[in-house]
């Protein structure tokens, strides 16, 4: 397999796939760590863990470049990433000994129930945002007490694979977390079918985990997934104007769109509709779109030459209200575009996951939920507006799991993350998670 950076077009890496034996190698050297790793006194699990997001912490620099010239993230944002990394390892560290059972008053006795650990689970990423992704099925999988195979995408394995060797660094033993990269369909698929991983953890597009469910049930095995997401951004007339249209180009075009909860589509109420249209413009203009080495770049190229043809097919010929400079030359560059198309048009509709956006208008607060709800996607979206009680009544209203108010902000380590409907099923982050990478046991001791 080669790789390329997707700004110059360059070979940066050259590897040879893992094949299925490998996959069954990872899962036996997983199998066979679990019992030490789940035995191991929970301060001492947490120190191996909070070493390991120190290891990474020192690694920043080196992650971040290497997810830059993966998959042409802008070298700010891949500093962010790896930040975060650490940050969720941090949380995770700090989860060992707080995720407590209960003890439940029966009569005869007394009840209690432990969260007992899995056993082997398979985590498989996407590339969209590789080690970030990575970090949120590693931290809890193994604050649980876990052992984990990982699989990222095929197209990005980089920064995840250096994450694997420093947790070995950090003294995780071997073991415990293994990463093998190849192709979904055989790789990936092998930790769906494998009797020893117990739990599929999956972040990827709907298409995929719709067949991940089917794989999984022969085994009934575990399956959490974070699917796509078609996110409202809903602006009614009393929002701060300015600040919702600053803050916009931000919420759809950060990571060139290729984005879960990239905000794409914009809902504007219609008697503010051309003064928002006006401000989001200016906005959009002053989003530079460039060398993803270039601290003072704010978005870089599409991940591959396929991915780029498949926003194409979406966007060549789209009428646009305005379309962003790329550079010339090589690299799989595509401008920001704001457009107002036809409802029908399916670019309203499906997850493009460029750097599109289109904007709609709505008459009044139902209107506004009816067309935030006319989706089989519901991960995220916003609601600016200055009127309290209409804010709280349309997040509640809205089909969606992770929202925000007078902001884009919605995804932290240390609050619950997911979708309704296609967008998944289960949550990441927070203590919640970790009922995710558990099994719950109750025992009745008579007295
Ligand atoms: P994808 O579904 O093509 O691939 C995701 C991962 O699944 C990759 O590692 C891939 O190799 C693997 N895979 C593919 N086919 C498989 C199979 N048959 N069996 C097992 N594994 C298989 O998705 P992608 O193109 O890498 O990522 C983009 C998608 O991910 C978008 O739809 C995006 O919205 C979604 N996403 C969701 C979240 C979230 O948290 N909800 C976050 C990031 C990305």
């Amino acid at each position: 397999m080669i790789l390329r950076n997707p700004a110059t077009e360059e070979v940066i890496h050259e590897f040879r796939h893992a094949t299925v034996d490998d996959v069954d190698t990872a899962v036996a050297k997983a199998k066979a760590a679990g019992p030490a790793w789940r035995a191991m006194a929970p301060a001492d699990r947490a120190r191996l863990m909070r070493r390991f997001a120190d290891k990474v912490a020192e690694h920043v620099d080196e992650l971040a470049l290497l997810e830059t010239q993966n998959m042409g993230m802008p070298i700010g944002s891949a500093r962010w990433c790896a930040n975060a990394v650490s940050d969720v390892l941090h949380y995770f560290a700090g989860a060992v000994e707080k995720h407590t059972g209960s003890s439940i008053p029966v009569a005869g006795g007394i009840d209690v129930t432990f969260h007992e650990p899995l056993g082997v689970v398979g985590l498989i990423t996407p590339w969209n945002f590789p080690m970030l992704m990575a970090s949120w099925k590693i931290g809890p999988a193994l604050a649980a007490g876990n052992t984990a195979v990982l699989k990222p995408a095929e197209i990005t394995p980089l920064s995840t694979v250096r994450i694997g060797e420093l947790a070995l660094e950090a003294g995780i033993p071997d073991g415990v977390l293994n990463v093998v990269v190849g192709p979904g369909s055989t790789v990936g698929w092998r930790l769906v079918e494998h009797p020893d991983v117990r739990k599929v953890a999956f972040t990827g597009s709907t298409a995929v985990g719709k067949r991940l469910m089917q794989g999984c049930a022969d085994q009934v095995k575990r399956l959490t997934l974070e699917l796509g997401g078609k996110s409202a951004n809903i602006v009614f007339a009393d929002a701060d104007l300015e600040k919702a249209a600053a803050a916009a180009p931000g919420a759809v075009f950060d990571n060139s769109g290729q984005d879960c909860c990239a905000r794409s589509r914009v809902l504007v109420q219609r008697s503010a509709y051309d003064r928002f249209m006006e401000l989001f413009i200016d906005a959009a203009k002053a989003f530079t779109v460039g060398d993803p080495m270039d601290p003072a770049t704010a978005m870089g190229p599409l991940v591959t030459a396929d991915h780029l043809a498949r926003v194409k097919k979406y966007t060549d010929g789209l009428d646009t209200v305005f379309t962003g400079e790329v550079p010339s030359g090589p690299g799989y560059w595509h401008p920001v575009m704001i457009a107002a198309p036809d409802y029908a048009d399916p670019i309203c509709h499906e997850e493009v996951f460029g750097p599109v956006v289109v904007v709609i208008p709505f008459d009044d607060e139902a209107d506004a939920i009816r067309i935030c709800n006319d989706s089989d996607y519901g991960l995220s979206g916003s609601v600016w507006t200055q009127d309290g009680s209409k804010a709280i009544r349309v997040v509640r209203a809205m089909e969606a799991g992770t929202l925000s108010v007078n902001s884009n902000s919605s995804v932290r380590y240390s609050t619950p993350f997911g979708g309704f409907k296609q967008s998944g099923l289960g949550r990441e982050h927070s203590m919640h998670v970790l009922d995710h990478y558990t099994e719950l046991k109750n025992v009745f001791f008579a007295t």
